[in-house]
């Protein structure tokens, strides 16, 4: 079998950020238009997972909307409360986000810096992800982040995505070569889990990764916000 084809066959995941934007409204025009541009192209997924995480005052509208329009789409939630339901003013558990999703994006850098999340609220927040079947999209920008989680992951339905710092919303992509290299590392230390790579994909350079051995899709934050440039993403990876 040729080296090519391999690449083929393995199975990608497109995951589309959207982080703290779009209204319900701008939700369901997202998702006419990404369902449009689907049946003009014709496109066949394949081997593709393509996976959205809306905010979670969208979660719902977008899963009804996608049911509708009959979108292969699965859903992923941007966050999870570390605890069960109940009084938690402003949480949401994962027994309410099983509802709506399958996989759910832990550990962003943006809440690492922003809500001082650190490696014990993650840990909570992956235990708590696989008790409700949730799939982990753990994100780690260095090693020393996957060090930290590996005993946890190892007994998870868990998914990395390694996204560098520096190529978050910068514009200023990781190399293939070095994001390969890490994705390669990472997948030794957690048994071969998926490992995406995130940090500024565009429909021009996804190609780049998703073609790397080690690189089993992409997470996409500012690029996932455009329904067409989205569409291109899952087209060309
Ligand atoms: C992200 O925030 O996970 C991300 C990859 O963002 P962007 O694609 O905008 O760099």
């Amino acid at each position: 079998m040729c080296a090519l084809s391999f690449y083929h066959m393995k199975k990608l995941f497109i995951v589309g950020n959207w982080k703290s934007n779009k209204t319900i409204k701008e939700t369901e025009k997202w998702l006419h238009d990404f369902s449009d541009g689907f049946n003009k192209a014709n496109i066949k997924l394949g081997d593709k997972k393509v996976i959205i995480a809306p905010p979670f005052t969208s979660l719902e509208h977008a899963h009804y909307c996608s049911g509708n329009l009959k979108l292969s789409l699965e859903f992923a939630a941007q966050d999870v409360s570390p605890l069960e339901e109940g009084s938690y003013t402003g949480e949401v558990s994962a027994r309410q986000i099983k509802e709506l999703a399958d996989y759910v994006i832990i550990g962003h850098s943006e809440r690492r810096t922003n809500f001082y999340e650190n490696g014990e609220m993650i840990k909570k927040k992956i235990t708590i992800s696989r008790q409700y079947r949730l799939t982990s999209i753990l994100c780690v920008s260095d090693l020393k982040q996957i060090h930290d989680a590996k005993f946890m992951i190892h007994n998870s339905n868990c998914i990395l995505a390694y996204e560098p710092l520096s190529a978050i919303g910068s514009g200023l992509p990781d190399t293939p070569q070095n994001a390969e290299s890490v994705a390669a590392k990472i997948k030794e230390i957690v048994n071969d889990a998926p490992v995406l790579y995130g940090g500024s994909v565009t429909s021009l350079n996804v190609n780049s990764f998703t073609k790397m051995p080690s690189i089993d899709g992409v997470l996409v934050g500012g690029a996932s916000l455009d329904p067409l440039e989205f569409l291109n993403i899952v087209q060309n990876a």
